[in-house]
């Protein structure tokens, strides 16, 4: 088995309260591993801490307890190792102004230390797309041109771990698919990638593995394709020859509906019933079959399962 790229162990996050307003526990003390290689998937709904818990992986917001290992480099004890093997893509689009995309590549490879001769700037640029905007002032760059240019700029010290915070809210088809291709190809060439996304459709296309957050808690965590099967309903909907005018008889633990538009739509427990079971009852009720299909749970009814009733 592979190493961590990233280790985190107790992390508790409290804000402060300011002017009257109490303090805030963002991250009430979790542990997470993310594995060398992966993209993983950091999912949960607004307020979850997913930002908190990023920011905190980029240096950005302090934490209140607990240890984070990046590369194998404790954040503490190797602030300067461990704040180099990370590139972070912050979900705030803010850019400096004043910069071009050029000059704010350079200004962040000398941050990092990049030599000039490593400097990989016209590459870079190229690749998210900005090689014509290289020189133009931020401040006139469209709000996906900024999102480029942000993930330029957490490329520019070739990090073994990337994470994008929300890299794909508010942008547009173009740009998505873009960055995802990116994205993949960054993992292939062995970046390890760590992402937070509200798609979850995305996030069940792009991650090998996530991590549900709530309430400042991991409340799930696996791999998406056996996260998804711990939901274990199943539904076949079957089309009819011709309409029924009753409703088939059904063993216990099957149940069935008349759909609107005249399917028939039978629920069960995969791990108790077989389709077979469901194909004999109909052939019995003489009822001919045109269509069947199946329809599985997907990453958002998991998601729906998980955090149903936690509202605090
Ligand atoms: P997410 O990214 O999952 O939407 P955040 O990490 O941004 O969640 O926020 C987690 C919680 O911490 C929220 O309740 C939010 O209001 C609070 N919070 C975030 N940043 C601050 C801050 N700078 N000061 C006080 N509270 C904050
Ligand atoms: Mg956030």
């Amino acid at each position: 088995m592979g190493e961590n790229a990233i280790e985190i162990r107790g992390l508790r996050k409290v804000y402060a309260g300011q002017g009257g307003t109490p303090p805030k526990e963002a991250l009430g003390g979790i542990d997470l591993d993310v594995p060398e290689g992966a993209i993983f998937g950091l999912l949960g709904p607004n307020g979850a801490g997913k930002s908190t818990l990023i920011n905190i992986l980029a240096g950005l917001t302090l934490k209140t307890a607990g240890s984070v290992r990046i590369w194998g480099f404790d954040q503490d004890r190797n602030p300067r190792q461990s704040r180099a093997a990370i590139g972070v893509v912050p979900q705030e689009l803010n850019v400096d102004p004043f910069f071009t995309p050029r000059a704010a590549l350079e200004v962040q490879a000398g941050l990092y230390g990049v030599p000039k001769r490593q400097r990989r700037t016209e590459e870079i640029l190229a690749r998210v797309g900005l090689a014509e905007k290289a020189e133009s002032y931020a401040r006139t760059l469209s709000g996906g041109m900024k999102r480029r240019l942000l993930i330029a700029k957490a490329l520019v010290h070739s990090p073994p771990v990337l994470v994008l915070d929300e890299p794909t809210a508010g942008v547009d088809i173009e740009l998505r698919q873009m960055l995802w291709a990116y994205v993949r190809e960054l993992n292939d060439a062995g970046t390890t990638v760590i992402l937070t996304t509200h798609y979850l459709e995305e996030a069940e296309a792009m991650c090998d593995s996530v991590a549900i957050v709530d309430h400042g808690a991991v409340i799930a965590r696996d791999r998406t394709a056996a996260l998804v099967s711990r939901l274990d309903a199943k539904s076949l909907v079957i089309t009819p020859e011709q309409a029924v005018a009753a409703l088939p008889e059904v063993p216990p633990g099957i149940e069935v509906a008349l759909r609107g538009d005249g399917a028939l739509v039978f629920s069960y427990r995969r791990s108790e019933t077989r389709a077979e079971t469901v194909l004999d009852l109909l052939r019995r009720a003489g009822i001919a079959i045109r269509d069947v299909a199946t329809e599985e749970p997907d990453l958002e009814d998991v998601f729906v399962s998980l955090t149903r009733g936690r509202a605090a």
